[in-house]
């Protein structure tokens, strides 16, 4: 399951992946607590807390929010926890994405 997309829009390509929002609408949308948002800017889901019932999926503006229909589980771009650089960002070939500092909530 990917947790970001290449989409086309208006004939240019265009990744669709979660932005870590200042005031995320995933997190204000899910009553089980499951979306926080960290000191660090980013907004990651508990899977243990997440019921699967795609109310995130529906927030999100962006459409960053994938359904994992086996697991009954919201994905999402969790920053590549555990390793020191984003994949999405160490095999993009024109460096057309960066990594920025983002501010906490
Ligand atoms: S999943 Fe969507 S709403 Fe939530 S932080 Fe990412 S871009 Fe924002
Ligand atoms: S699918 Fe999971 S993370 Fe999304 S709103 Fe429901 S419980 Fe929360
Ligand atoms: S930071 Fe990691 S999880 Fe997020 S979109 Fe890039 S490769 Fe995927």
């Amino acid at each position: 399951m990917s947790r970001i997309m290449v989409t086309e829009m208006k004939g240019r390509l265009l990744t669709l992946k979660c932005l870590h929002c200042q005031k995320p609408k995933c997190m204000e949308a899910c009553e089980f607590d499951a979306i926080t948002k960290g000191e660090d800017g980013k907004v990651i889901i508990d899977l243990e807390k997440c019921t699967g019932c795609w109310e995130c999926v529906e927030a999100c503006p962006f459409r960053s929010i994938q359904k994992d229909e086996i697991r009954e589980k919201a994905i999402k771009c969790d920053f590549c926890k555990g390793y020191d650089m984003p994949a999405c960002v160490s095999s993009c070939p024109t460096d057309a994405l960066t990594i920025v500092e983002i501010r906490g909530s």
